[in-house]
């Protein structure tokens, strides 16, 4: 397949010019809208300035304050000596033939986090695009078939880092159109990438808000979903703080084989879990949450028999769910292999006729499909990825040394 590869250092410029700034900027990319109002209100601007800025940034791409048209003369001077709006710098992007793109961002402190946007199959110019953000640098939980979990867990990501990946996602469709003509094309965003959100709560929640907020990305409830493996004191907050679809990466219908598979199992068991989920549904607040998802890989001879599925029907049958069942993506000296499609058929057949709705995720075949860790499945070999975007980075900086 053809590849576009494009490496942009002019992120890095404004971050550099940031660090030696004696005085450094405040920035406002990721800032709630409540903190944004405080802000100017500390500069002795009226309140609706914080929603003016808002649409700039978020709906229209803006970084440059000078852009901003209906902010006066003297604001946007006041802004540029006091503020910035820089997102996370891309260090690699890839966007393929078939729409899919790929971006690896280095966040403050030289770590790499990877996000990826995935279209629809007929990849239609406004057609549905599903962005895959990640939360946190590494994972801490390291459940046995995550080459995440086998990074270890280094940091959580800042509200800019995060909200920053979706900032740049919809940038990169926004090249050369005038500012007020530009929209957002980004219409789904699943936590599905790197880190457990729900152990990065306030950042993940405020970053969420921004997305869902009208001044914000606009994006709709249903359309932000936020999966987890399971840290169920957090489930709880998240129903009463913010509105957005939930999947639970279950992989196990026991005790015994989540233990394995999902270690926090052995913290918050199935039993816990499930109410949860159902306390999650059913929230005494009527906000029409009508289901989660639950995702369940299929590993070959560990999770994907036939008794396995009945158990998963029994532990689910009072949960309003959708199972999604995610052929493993196979990573170097990983444990586990794939289940075959025969076996994964058989196993959704009996969830079907059991009555559930049951999904078999596609895992196309090629490497920036197989980036997202998470979305399309465990990358294929995420060792070997990073070596080859240490190599592409060394070999970008040694072209920018000559
Ligand atoms: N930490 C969160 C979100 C990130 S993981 C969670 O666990 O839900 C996103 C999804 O990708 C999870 O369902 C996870 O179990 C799944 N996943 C991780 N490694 C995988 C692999 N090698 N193959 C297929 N799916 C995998
Ligand atoms: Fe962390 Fe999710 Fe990977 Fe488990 S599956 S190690 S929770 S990123």
């Amino acid at each position: 397949m053809n590849k576009i590869t494009v490496i942009d250092p002019n992120q890095f410029v404004a971050l550099t010019t940031q660090k030696n700034d004696p005085a450094p900027k405040t920035n406002l990319l990721g800032m709630s809208k409540t903190k944004l109002m405080e802000f100017f209100k500390n500069l002795d601007e009226k309140p609706f300035r914080a929603t003016q800025v808002m649409k700039w940034i978020y709906q229209f791409g803006v970084t440059d304050f000078f852009e901003m048209t209906n902010l006066s003369k003297k604001l946007q001077e006041k802004l540029t000596n006091i503020a910035c709006v820089i997102p996370p710098a891309v260090k690699y992007k890839e966007f393929s033939e078939d729409g899919t793109r790929k971006w690896v961002f280095e966040v403050a402190g030289g770590s790499l986090v990877e996000t990826v946007l995935i279209p629809a199959d007929d990849n239609k110019q406004f057609g549905r695009k599903t962005l895959c953000i990640s939360s946190q640098v590494g994972c801490a939980l390291d459940c046995s078939f995550c080459s995440t979990g086998k990074q270890g867990f280094e940091r959580n990501l800042t509200e800019s880092e995060i909200i920053g990946q979706l900032f740049v996602a919809n940038q990169s469709y926004m090249e050369g159109v005038p500012a007020v003509k530009r929209e957002n094309r980004v219409t789904n965003v699943v936590m599905m990438g790197m880190g457990e959100p729900l152990l990065n709560y306030e950042p993940v929640v405020a970053s969420m808000s921004l997305m869902l907020d009208d001044f914000g990305f606009g994006l709709s409830k249903r359309r932000v979903t936020l999966s987890t493996s399971g840290v169920v004191p957090k489930m709880y907050d998240l129903a009463k703080d913010i509105d957005v679809a939930l999947a639970i990466s279950l992989h196990a219908p026991n005790d015994k084989l989540r233990n394995e598979l999902v270690p926090i199992n052995k913290k918050y068991p199935l039993a816990e879990l499930i109410k949860a989920a159902k306390a999650y549904v059913y929230d005494e607040n009527p906000r029409h949450k009508k289901h989660v998802t639950i995702e369940y890989v299929m590993l070959k001879d560990v999770n994907d028999s036939d008794e396995h599925a009945h158990q998963l029907a029994v532990l689910l049958q009072d949960l309003p769910s959708k199972i999604n069942l995610i052929p493993f993506n196979p990573f170097a000296h990983a444990p586990y292999e794939r289940s075959s499609n025969n076996r994964i058929h058989a196993f959704s057949g009996i969830l079907n006729n059991a009555g559930f709705v049951c999904t078999i995720r596609q895992t196309r075949g090629d490497d920036i499909d197989a980036a997202c860790g998470q979305l399309v499945g465990q990358v294929a070999d995420k060792t070997r990825r990073a070596k080859n975007w240490q190599q592409k980075i060394a070999q970008n900086d040694r072209l920018k040394q000559s």
